[in-house]
């Protein structure tokens, strides 16, 4: 088989298995399953080889998706807080790829651990409509938690999509091998307090918040918007909690940290796949 077919066999392997989450609404990358190769330099040297950029398996390069914010509106519904309803199909940048078409090089760019590629954090009190009608009433009204805009700031990524990798000196790619280890060890705490965190919402809801912030804090240190997603979080939570007069108020609150959870989660074990690579080739390099 040419090295080619090989390539095009991976990179297709990456997508193959991934779940395609209606919420999501696209396919990502398994972050197990990213191979990142190296190529030896004339010192005997492993170093990174250049990033072919493939081609986004979820929008297969468009760059575009069917929004997945307003699947479920109304067919004459006007806006959405994601695509704005302006495309006769409804089609949105691809929140697997941030509307490139291409799959960026992850040691640089991984989705957003906040949204996850959406740009924003969906009100969940009102599924980003923007209204309500409260139960035997005619009239529609604005949401009380987003007041009719359907949306949140993502303070992660600040409607960029994407973030960096982990703020490592001078690089997640040319760290040492201890910096990289200490990474690792920032990343499986992370992941073991998000792991832990089962919310339920409702009466527990508020200490839960909290909950959800120390396991973005335990991360402050290796990215900024880890550091914004624990004030983003609990203001985002707080809106939420506006929806508390609506039957299905607790399990909407436990849905929705459930979701900044899995956001967190796939930016996490992304970072955790490209540390492991980059100890690797750091210890063959070190002669260790
Ligand atoms: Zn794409
Ligand atoms: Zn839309
Ligand atoms: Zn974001
Ligand atoms: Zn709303």
């Amino acid at each position: 088989m040419s090295k080619i077919s090989l390539c095009l066999l991976l990179i297709a392997g990456l997508f193959a298995s991934s779940v395609q989450d209606p919420a999501r609404g696209a396919r990502y990358m398994i972050p197990e399953r990213i191979e990142r190769a190296t190529v030896e330099d004339d010192e005997g040297k492993l170093q990174w080889a250049e990033w072919p950029a493939p081609e986004c398996g979820s929008c297969k390069g468009a760059g575009t998706m069917v929004c997945a914010t307003c699947a479920r509106f109304a067919k004459d519904a006007k806006d959405c807080p994601e695509c704005g309803r302006k495309d006769p199909k409804n089609l949105t940048a691809c929140r697997a790829c941030a509307g490139s078409g291409k799959i960026a090089d992850p040691l640089d760019e991984v989705p957003c651990a906040g949204c996850m590629g959406a740009g924003m954090l969906l009100c969940t009190v009102c599924g980003g409509g923007g209204q309500l009608r409260v139960g035997a009433a005619k009239r529609w009204s604005k949401c009380p938690a987003c007041r009719g805009k359907g949306k949140f700031d993502c303070g992660a990524c600040k409607g960029k999509r994407v973030m960096s990798s982990l703020v490592i000196k001078p690089s997640l790619r040319e760290a040492d091998v201890d910096k990289l280890r200490k990474a690792m060890k920032a990343v499986d705490a992370s992941l073991a307090l998000f792991a832990a965190f089962v919310p339920q919402g409702g009466t527990k809801a508020r200490k839960e918040v909290k909950a959800l912030g120390k396991a973005y804090d335990a991360m402050k240190k290796y990215h900024p918007s880890f550091k914004a997603m624990v004030k983003t979080s609990k203001s985002y939570m707080s809106k939420i909690f506006a929806g508390a007069q609506f039957q299905g108020h607790a399990e909407n609150e436990a849905n929705t940290m459930n979701r900044l959870k899995a956001n967190a989660e796939y930016y996490l074990k992304h970072q955790k796949r490209m540390l492991g690579l980059a100890i690797a080739r750091a210890e063959a390099n070190a002669g260790k």
